[in-house]
């Protein structure tokens, strides 16, 4: 089997007596969507905030494309292709769509925030600003405010923001909280066309979204993978159905 483009060996993460990373050991394949599903608490942005290195394991590895990446910095990561799409609040409201993801494809690539300014008209950082924005079905509101656009729509331009970057793996911590029926389905409409062109690791609660959109499916309860494989796989786990899925419905999706 080819190297996956992410490999997790054994992670351990504790806050005091809590062992929200319980020796988690996962692979992603180049290419899949893979979700990671799991009740309030499981350790699913715990899980999420190691990989990206903003919080760092108390044990085991992290690989991405065979290289060890457990001890590199966060902005480390990000320059090997590792992109994490950040809340809402990390945005400046007071700039235009076109604005924010300029200010990260400069730091991306390695200037300084000092130089924002010049973001904001360096032609290449424009062009690589519109080309994200259309990518998400923004490009006709580049130049609004940030306060200015919908909750769904800011959901949309953090998603532009992290494919400013140009990861090779993108990781997506719950990209459908807070959207109504319409906006969610734009959203998965987004997410199933995106993941032809990124590899997708997905955090996510809204079932019937990560029953339609991920190739293979981790399950995490009590900082442990219970279970992982494809979505036929986990519907039908005894296990995962008891810790998390219950009744859910989740084979169709709303539109
Ligand atoms: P949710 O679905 O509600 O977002 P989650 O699966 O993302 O939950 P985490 O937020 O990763 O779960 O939390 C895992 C466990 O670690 C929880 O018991 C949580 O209380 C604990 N925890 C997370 N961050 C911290 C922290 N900074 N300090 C102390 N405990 C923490």
């Amino acid at each position: 089997m080819a190297e996956p483009l992410l490999r997790v060996d054994n992670l351990v993460r504790r806050f005091g007596g809590i062992l929200a990373t319980d020796h988690v050991s996962l692979d992603v394949v180049r290419g899949e969507l893979h979700a990671i599903i799991g009740p309030n608490g499981a350790g699913k942005t715990t899980l999420i905030s190691q990989l990206t290195g903003h919080l760092a394991p108390h044990g085991g590895s992290i690989h991405l494309a065979g290289r060890d990446i457990s001890r590199l910095p966060a902005f480390r990561r990000s320059a090997l292709g590792l992109a994490r799409s950040f809340q809402i609040t990390s945005l400046l409201p007071d700039f235009t769509a076109a604005d924010n993801v300029a200010l990260a494809a400069q730091a991306h690539d390695g200037h300084s925030f000092r130089f924002f300014g010049n973001a904001r008209k360096e032609p290449a950082l424009r062009r690589a600003a519109r080309a994200a924005l259309e990518r998400v079905g923004l490009g006709a509101r580049a130049d609004v405010l940030v306060s200015r656009l919908s909750h769904g729509e800011q959901r949309e331009l953090e998603l532009a923001v992290a494919l400013a970057t140009r990861p090779q793996l993108l990781l997506l911590d719950e990209p459908m909280a807070g959207l109504g029926i319409t906006e969610s389905a734009r959203m998965v409409k987004l997410l199933s066309e995106l993941r032809r062109e990124v590899t997708i690791v997905l955090v996510e609660h809204d079932m019937e979204a990560v029953f339609a959109l991920a190739d293979r499916i981790s399950v995490l309860v009590y900082g442990r993978v219970i279970a992982s494989g494809v979505p036929a796989e986990i519907r039908g786990n005894d296990e995962v159905r008891r810790a998390y899925l219950g009744d859910q419905h989740v084979v169709t999706r709303r539109v």
